[in-house]
């Protein structure tokens, strides 16, 4: 039946090794990639999917025809990647039928347990199936449950499964995990209206909110000279580099100390040596004009560091990375609200939270495609005590086809019928 063939699909696409690489040096950045799409476009097309195609960087593309026209064309979108954080090469799944509660050892380490303490939402899953690793590598349901999803969606229209629904596209991205996405995302080509990114955790998750965020990276600039003759001419990058970072809020503005809609200035690297030192900052804030004003105090910073120590020279550029995709939303108003319908109609709660970090829905929404992002049954991401659910994957499926039979009622434009 359907279910297995939606566990089946899980389990043969975590088994493809498709950690991503180092950004920079190739696109996607990993063969893996390339592998698994090309699995994807070859399944698509014997399902019926016939314009599936993967394309010179990798991407998937598919178009499943609906029977109704006139209304918006839906997207849905997932990657291919997994995060580098944990290898994802020699993927060995386990399958546990019918979770009766407590903690899940992991048989390839046993220094590895998922434990009910950290994962209290296990305590609702009895009964349910579960998958995880043996411990040794992470899961990959991050995000190859979305995928699943998306797959077993496309199948069940094709079968004529599901209510009738609009012309429907999907679209597989690389190297969502080191932040690129969308860098090759052609939407003319995509030709949507609307996308949702399959890429949320557990089930019933509506993500409309992201982090706003910009790279920071200040270079401080000393002298430098042989430490035989560098009285009174020497001025040392390392220790007024040091002195900027102590310099930096500790208990407000630090992932470490922030939760919730808080937003933080994090140094993420420093390397250099005493002529050079440079330092990296994430600056993050739900709030876009915010990030301005974490930049002023960076700049503020440097200038009091430059005043301590005479001589060194503090530089601080600032580089856009994505923006909350609520900013973009507006667009189409109708994105989160025909996604809130389709849980109330299967007589679900919906649970709205914010992401304090960015999505492939970021980018798409700036880029001028509105993109929230939904549950997908994954949980514990980029570890090796990643987990996922397939009942909460099937879920997704039916809350994919009934948000897709409410599109199929609504006219193209929002405006068009009024
Ligand atoms: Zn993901």
């Amino acid at each position: 039946m359907s279910r297995e063939r939606l566990l089946q699909r899980f389990l043969r696409y975590v088994q493809i090794d498709t950690t991503a690489g180092e950004p920079g040096e190739k696109y996607p950045s990993s063969d893996g990639q390339l592998l698994l799409g090309k699995m994807l476009a070859g399944e698509l097309q014997s399902m019926g999917v016939d314009d599936a195609e993967q394309d010179e960087h990798g991407l998937v593309y598919g178009t499943v025809p609906g029977k109704v026209t006139g209304c918006p064309v839906v997207a849905l979108n997932s990657h291919v990647d997994t995060s580098p954080e944990t290898t994802g090469a020699n993927v060995k799944p386990q399958v546990i039928e019918s979770y009766q509660g407590g903690d899940i050892p992991l048989p390839g380490d046993p220094s590895k347990v998922i434990s009910t303490s950290e994962n209290p939402e296990l305590n609702e899953l009895h009964g349910c199936t579960l998958i995880t690793t043996d411990g040794t590598t992470l899961l990959g349901g991050d995000d190859k449950a979305g995928i699943a999803v998306i797959m077993e969606v496309a199948q069940r229209i094709l079968e004529g499964k599901a209510s009738p629904t609009g012309t429907l596209k999907i679209l597989f991205t690389c190297d969502e995990e080191i932040g690129h996405g969308v860098d090759y995302v052609d939407l003319d080509k995509l030709g949507a209206d609307v996308c949702y990114t399959l890429d949320g955790p557990g089930a019933n998750e509506l993500n409309a909110e992201t982090f706003s965020a910009d790279l920071a990276t200040v270079t401080v600039r000393g002298v430098n000279i042989h430490p035989s003759i560098a009285k009174d001419r020497m001025v040392n990058a390392i220790k007024a580099a040091s002195l900027f970072v102590a310099g930096l809020p500790g208990d407000h503005l630090s992932p470490e100390t922030t939760e919730e809609r808080e937003g933080f200035v994090h140094p993420v690297t420093i390397q250099g040596g005493v002529g050079e030192t440079t330092i990296q900052l994430i600056l993050r804030s739900f709030e876009t004009e915010e990030l301005e004003a974490q930049a002023q105090m960076l700049r503020d910073l440097g200038q009091k560091i430059e005043k301590q120590v005479p001589g060194c020279q503090i530089n601080v550029a600032i580089k856009p990375q994505y923006r909350n995709l609520r900013d973009g939303l507006d667009k189409e108003p109708r994105a989160v609200p025909i996604a809130e319908k389709a849980h109330q109609a299967l007589g679900r709660p919906v649970h709205q939270r914010v992401i304090r970090g960015g999505t492939d829905g970021s980018q798409l929404t700036a880029m001028g495609l509105p993109t929230p992002n939904l549950s997908t049954g994954q949980h514990n991401p980029h570890s090796p005590l990643e987990w996922a659910c397939l009942d909460e994957m099937e879920q997704a499926v039916e809350l994919v086809l009934k948000m897709l039979e409410i599109w199929s009622t609504e006219l193209k434009s929002a405006d068009a019928g009024s």
